[in-house]
């Protein structure tokens, strides 16, 4: 068996349950296989027994009491998984679903995702079973205040700095933060995604949408397509679904759907990203009530057929696991010749192997939604700086970092014998980066 295919089996034996996390382990670990002939020097550093094991697991409680006077109880998490190249950074998920196996699925995930960034960050991500759908703003608050005050001693500026992910926005930054404050009386850049007039960074919001189509316009161009005039199936109606839609609709595509978690529109005249912004961003309203509006459109229950919607490039942008073999099949039959995940690991492993053995292009998410942490690592630089970039600049620092994330996935893969295949080659760049450094470092 070889040294990948041992790790393998035994992360699997030592993690029992945690499906998510083998998901992504599998997928990471199988497309190393070719970094150990050209690099034996990792395996005697047990580079891979280590890259597996979180450098440390948090789990704790968080209680708190609703509107009615009643006492709640969640599970909090933070995983800090790697720190070899920079502090732990990387979300938290604030949703029922969450469990520690997909805390640290995301958090393994973030250990290469931030290191395409180029940007000095170590990987980590954290959140709870709590459910912010249906909660008043000062049941929301006082969730994010019993939060802060367990997680407050383990993050800070140069050792943790969280963000929002799922379930966690501008408004639960905001109260995160002003609790961090009130405990420790300091005024410091423990968590990003911040508001502008608490040292949040331009463009922050944006970044993760407009960074996936700038990814996926830069792999278009290298095969001499575009998103001009492309026909656009995107998923989700969130932060980073938003702002792919006006992203993609900018560069000239109709956008054609967007879903929430209870099913999806499809508006042939293209989405009015104007009416999503106002019930997802202002009202926190179901997408359905997007037909009552533009009645021409269409609202369908379930999210599993939006795959369905014939299109040129699909953009999954709400949940892992939401695209499947058969999805994929269907959106190939379709026309489909591009997919860029905008949510982390939305393709499930058969799913990026139809896309791969068609040999069309496929981003994967460590690269493609990578624009968020980094525009939060400038956020992070600006803060240190005491000082704002424009919108312009930061902008202008995300698409470059975009670019240079898909030439160096690309490059790794043609330098490893796999032109084309931009999911082993953003897994061995975001690897290699991580493994120099941890070797340099000693056993830790
Ligand atoms: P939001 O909470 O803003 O939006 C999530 C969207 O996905 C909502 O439309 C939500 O619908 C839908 N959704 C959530 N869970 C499910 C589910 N189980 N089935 C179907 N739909 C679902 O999150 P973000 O937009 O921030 O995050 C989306 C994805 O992008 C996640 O995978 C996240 O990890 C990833 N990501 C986010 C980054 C960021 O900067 N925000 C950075 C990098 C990755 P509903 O409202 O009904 O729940």
């Amino acid at each position: 068996m070889s040294y990948v295919q041992e790790v393998l089996k035994k992360t699997v034996e030592k993690n029992p349950g945690e499906v998510e996390f083998h998901q992504t382990v599998k997928e990471v670990l199988n497309s190393l296989e070719p970094v150990f002939d050209k690099h034996p020097e990792y395996i005697t550093a047990g580079i891979l027994e280590r890259i597996v094991e979180p450098e440390r697991q948090i789990m704790f409680r968080v209680p708190w009491v609703d509107d009615q006077g009643k006492l709640q109880v969640n599970r909090g998490f933070r995983v800090q998984f790697n720190s070899a190249i920079g502090p732990y950074k990387g979300g938290l998920r604030f949703h029922p679903s969450v469990n520690l196996g997909i805390i640290k699925f995301l958090g393994f995930e973030q250990i290469f995702k931030n290191s395409l960034t180029g940007l000095p960050i170590g990987g980590g991500k954290g959140g709870s079973d709590f459910d912010p759908k249906g909660k008043s703003d000062t049941e929301v608050m006082r969730f994010c205040q019993s939060f802060m005050t367990e997680l407050y001693r383990f993050i800070g500026a140069d050792t943790d700095v969280p963000a929002g992910d799922i379930g966690v926005g501008g408004r639960e930054i905001g109260y995160l933060y002003g609790q961090y404050k009130r405990i420790t009386n300091r005024y410091e850049s423990i968590l990003t995604g911040k508001g502008l007039p608490y040292g949040g960074s331009l463009a922050r919001t944006e970044a993760t949408g407009y960074g996936v189509v700038y990814f996926m316009d830069e792999a278009l161009k290298a095969q001499g397509k575009s998103l001009k005039g492309a026909t656009v199936v995107v998923s989700g109606s969130g932060n980073v679904a938003i702002y792919a839609v006006e992203k993609a609709q900018q560069l000239g595509a109709k956008v054609v759907t967007m879903s929430d978690s209870n099913g999806y529109i499809y508006d042939a005249d293209g989405i009015k990203l104007d009416t999503v912004k106002q019930l997802k961003e202002v009202e926190r309203k179901r997408i359905k009530e997007y037909v009552e509006i533009h009645p021409s459109a269409q609202y369908h229950e379930g999210c599993a057929n939006i795959w369905n919607v014939p299109c040129d490039i699909a953009f999954p942008c709400a949940t892992q696991n939401e695209l499947d073999a058969k999805a994929a099949e269907i959106l190939l039959n379709n026309g489909c010749f591009a997919v860029g995940e905008g949510s982390n690991m939305p393709c499930t492993l058969e799913a990026s192997d139809v896309f791969l053995n068609k040999k069309i292009i496929y981003s994967p998410s460590k690269a493609s939604n990578a624009g968020g942490v980094a525009v939060s690592a400038l956020e992070m630089s600006q803060n240190s700086m005491r000082y704002s970039w424009t919108f312009e600049e930061v902008d202008a620092k995300l698409k470059d970092i975009m670019v240079n994330i898909y030439n160096n996935a690309s490059n790794a893969a043609k330098e490893y014998g796999f032109e084309g295949n931009l999911l082993v080659g953003a897994n061995i760049a975001g690897f290699l980066k991580v493994a120099e450094a941890m070797k340099a470092q000693g056993l830790v």
